[in-house]
C-alpha cells in the first residue's frame, strides 16, 4: 500500500562534504563501505577492556579503565553551573567518586538489578550516581526534572524504584505529594542539601554519605546481559514505554561515539540533551567517557547567547544537539554569532526529530559545517542510521546504517508476514535486524507490546522511510502521523521541510484532517520567525510557496498560525496533540508535554 509513492520534491541530489577538506584531524571512519564490510560487533567489543574479574560493565569502560591509565588526569566532565561556576572532574576523580557512591549503595543494601532513580537537573551528582549505580550493578533510571509529580510517580511505580537521588527542592515539590504511593521506595538521597533546607525527615544526605564511604570499590563480575538502564520513551505517540537496556549496550555507545560522532581523545564534546532522555545518557554520559574525551555538561536551559559562548569559550570541537534547538537558533538569525570565533568546532550532529534540509544548510552558513543528522530511538539504545564524516551529507537524509546494523524498508502485512521493499525510492516501514548490543531487551511490564515490535526476523521501528539508489535513508514520518489524502500517502516531514524554506516560517507541524471527500486533507500549523506577524496575505504567500514546491495534492489546504507548536520535553513536535486539538478529541497522555 505504501509502495510506488514518489517524492513530490524530487530534484537533483544536493550534497555537502561531510568533513572539512584537509582538516588536521583525520576522521575515525574514512571509507564507509570498506569499514562496514569488515565490521563485527564482536570485534568492536575488543575496543573495550572488560572487567578484570570477567564480564562487561559500563562504568568500568567509562571511567575506571581511563582512571587507571595515562588519561587519569584528563578532564572527563566539565560542569558549567547555571550561575557561572565551572567544575572539572578528571577521570581519576570521577572514578573515585563513583566508587564512593557504589559503596554507599552497598551499605544501604541495594542489590544488583534493583532500580536506582535519579531526578535532578544536570548536576555533577547525577553523573556520579549513575556511574556508581552501574558499578553496584543496579539499574539506572534518570527522570527529567521538569516532570510533575504524577508522571514521576507513574514512572517510579512502573520501575519499582528502590532508591531515589534528588534535590531538596525537587523532593519537596514533586516526591512528597506522591510518597505514600511509592511503597517500594526505600531510600531517598538528597544532593546539594544546605542548612536552609531544614530538617527533611526520612531523607539521607548524598554528600555526607559520599564523604563517609570508601574510595575503593571492586566491581563484581557483570554479565554483559545484566540490565543497566531503564529509559522511558518521549511519549510523542502515546503513553511512554519503559525500555530496558543491558551493560553490553556500551559496545554500541562506544563504537557510534567513535564512528558517527567522530570522537578523538582530545575532543571537547558537548551533547546538549538532558540525561532524562536516552540521548543524554547514551551520548551525554557513556559514549564520551568510554572514548576518553572531555564532555561538557551545562546545567542551564537553552539560551542562544549562552550556547554560542560555551562553544567559543570551551573550544567545543564536536557538538551533538537537536533539531528544535537548531530551529530556535535559526529563528534568531546570524546576528548573535557576529564576532564569535569558533576555530575548534569540527563536527556537528543532530538527533531526535527529522532535521529539515534548511537546518543542514544553515549549519554551513553559520559555522561553515553541515549538521550531520542521525536517527535512533530509545529502543535502539544508540545511533542506528547516520551521516558520517566520510560521506557527503544529503540535506534531509538521515544517512546510512551504522556498521553492524542491517536496515531495510519493509511492508508488514496484516497476516504477520514481512516483505522487504528493496526498490530504491519505495516508502515503507524502517526495520532493523535484531542483535546489536544496545537493542532494548524489553518494555517494562509490557511483554506483549515488546513482542509486537518483531516480525519476520525484523525489529519494526514504527517509522516510515525510503532508501535512495545510493543507500541513503530518508525519513517520511511516523506510521501514526502519515496522511492519507485522495489515494496518496504523505509524510508530514516533507511538507514541513518545504514550509520551513519560507523566510517567515520558524516551525511547522503537519497533520491529516479528516475530510469526507479526500479521506484526509493536509493541514499545517506554523509558528513564525521573529519580525513576522500572522495575516491573510502571509498565509496566502506560504500556501503559494508550498503549492509551487509540492504540488496541489501534497501542499497544505489549511494553515493555522500558532505562537509555538506543542512539543515533548525532549523537543519533538507532538502532531497527535495538534490533531486531537483540531478535532476536539481527548488529548491523551500529555505527561511529557513541554509547558508553554
Ligand atoms: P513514543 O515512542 O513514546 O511515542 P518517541 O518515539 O518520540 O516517543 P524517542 O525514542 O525519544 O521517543 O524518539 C525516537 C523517535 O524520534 C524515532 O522513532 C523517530 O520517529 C524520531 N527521530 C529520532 N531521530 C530522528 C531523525 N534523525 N529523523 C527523523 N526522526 C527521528
Ligand atoms: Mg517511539
Amino acid at each position: 500500500m505504501l509502495e510506488a509513492e514518489t517524492s513530490a520534491t524530487t530534484t537533483a541530489v544536493e550534497a555537502i562534504a561531510g568533513y572539512p577538506v584537509g582538516h588536521a584531524v583525520v576522521p575515525n571512519l574514512r571509507d564507509y563501505s570498506a569499514f562496514r564490510s569488515g565490521f563485527s560487533w564482536d570485534a568492536a567489543r575488543g575496543d573495550l577492556e572488560g572487567l578484570p574479574g570477567g564480564g562487561l560493565n559500563i562504568a568500568h569502560e567509562a571511567v575506571d579503565r581511563h582512571a587507571a591509565g595515562k588519561r587519569g588526569e584528563h578532564t572527563a566532565l566539565r560542569w558549567l553551573g547555571k550561575n557561572g561556576t565551572i567544575q572539572d572532574f578528571s577521570y581519576a576523580k570521577l572514578s573515585a567518586l563513583s566508587n564512593r557512591f557504589a559503596n554507599v549503595l552497598q551499605h544501604l543494601g541495594v542489590a544488583a538489578g534493583e532500580r536506582v532513580y535519579i531526578l535532578a537537573g544536570r548536576i555533577p551528582e547525577l553523573y556520579i550516581a549513575a556511574l556508581g549505580a552501574w558499578k553496584n550493578r543496579s539499574v539506572v533510571c534518570t527522570l527529567f526534572s521538569a516532570f510533575g509529580p504524577e508522571p514521576i510517580r507513574a514512572r517510579m511505580a512502573l520501575g519499582d524504584a528502590r532508591v531515589l537521588i534528588t534535590t531538596p527542592a525537587l523532593y519537596q515539590r514533586k516526591i512528597v505529594p506522591v510518597l505514600d504511593q511509592l511503597p517500594g521506595l526505600r531510600h531517598v538521597l538528597l544532593a546539594g542539601r544546605s542548612d536552609t533546607d531544614g530538617d527533611i525527615p526520612g531523607a539521607l544526605d548524598f554528600a555526607q554519605l559520599l564523604r563517609e564511604a570508601g574510595e575503593h570499590f571492586g566491581i563484581a563480575p557483570t554479565d554483559p546481559e545484566d540490565p543497566a538502564l531503564l529509559h522511558f520513551t518521549s511519549g510523542t505517540t502515546g503513553t511512554p514505554k519503559g525500555a530496558v537496556h543491558v551493560h553490553q549496550a556500551v559496545v554500541t555507545h562506544h563504537a557510534t561515539g567513535k564512528l558517527v560522532l567522530d570522537l578523538h581523545a582530545d575532543d571537547i564534546f558537548w551533547c546538549t540533551a538532558d540525561p532524562g532522555w536516552v540521548t543524554g545518557t547514551s551520548y551525554g554520559i557513556i559514549a564520551p567517557l568510554t572514548n576518553g574525551v572531555t564532555s561538557i555538561v551545562d546545567e542551564a536551559d537553552f539560551d542562544a547567547e549562552r550556547w554560542y559562548q560555551i562553544l567559543e569559550q570551551h573550544r567545543v570541537s564536536v557538538w551533538y544537539t537537536a533539531p528544535t534547538a537548531i530551529r530556535m537558533l535559526m529563528k534568531m538569525g546570524l546576528a548573535p554569532l557576529a564576532g564569535r570565533k569558533l576555530p575548534a568546532l569540527r563536527y556537528l550532529a543532530s538527533v531526535g526529530e527529522p532535521l529539515n534540509p534548511e537546518a543542514v544548510r544553515w549549519g554551513v552558513k553559520a559555522f561553515g559545517l553541515p549538521f550531520h543528522d542521525n536517527w535512533w530511538q530509545t529502543e535502539t539504545g544508540g545511533i542506528m542510521i547516520a551521516n558520517f564524516p566520510a560521506l557527503d551529507v544529503r540535506p534531509g537524509s538521515m544517512g546510512k546504517p551504522v556498521p553492524g546494523i542491517d536496515a531495510a524498508i519493509v511492508r508488514h502485512n496484516a497476516d504477520g508476514s514481512v516483505i522487504q521493499l528493496d526498490e530504491p525510492g519505495v516508502e515503507g516501514e524502517l526495520a532493523l535486524r535484531p542483535g546489536w548490543p544496545s537493542m532494548f531487551r524489553g518494555y517494562l511490564n509490557e511483554e506483549e507490546r515488546y513482542r509486537k515490535c518483531f516480525a519476520g526476523g525484523w525489529y519494526l521501528t514504527g517509522d516510515l522511510a525510503r532508501r535512495d539508489a545510493d543507500g541513503y535513508y530518508w525519513f517520511v514520518g511516523r506510521k501514526d502521523d502519515v496522511i492519507k489524502t485522495s489515494g496518496h500517502l504523505i509524510g508530514p516531514f516533507e511538507v514541513e521541510s518545504v514550509l520551513l524554506e519560507h523566510p517567515a516560517v520558524a516551525e511547522a507541524g503537519v497533520i491529516g484532517k479528516p475530510d469526507p471527500v479526500a479521506l484526509e486533507v493536509v493541514k499545517a500549523f506554523v509558528a513564525l520567525k521573529t519580525g513576522y506577524a500572522p495575516g491573510d496575505a502571509l498565509k496566502k504567500d506560504i500556501m503559494a510557496h508550498a503549492r509551487k514546491r509540492l504540488g496541489a495534492v501534497v501542499a497544505p489546504k489549511e494553515i493555522d498560525f500558532q505562537q509555538s507548536l506543542p512539543k515533548t520535553r525532549s523537543g519533538k513536535i507532538m502532531r497527535r496533540l495538534l490533531k486531537a486539538r483540531e478535532l476536539g478529541l481527548p488529548e491523551g497522555d500529555v505527561s511529557t508535554l513541554e509547558s508553554m
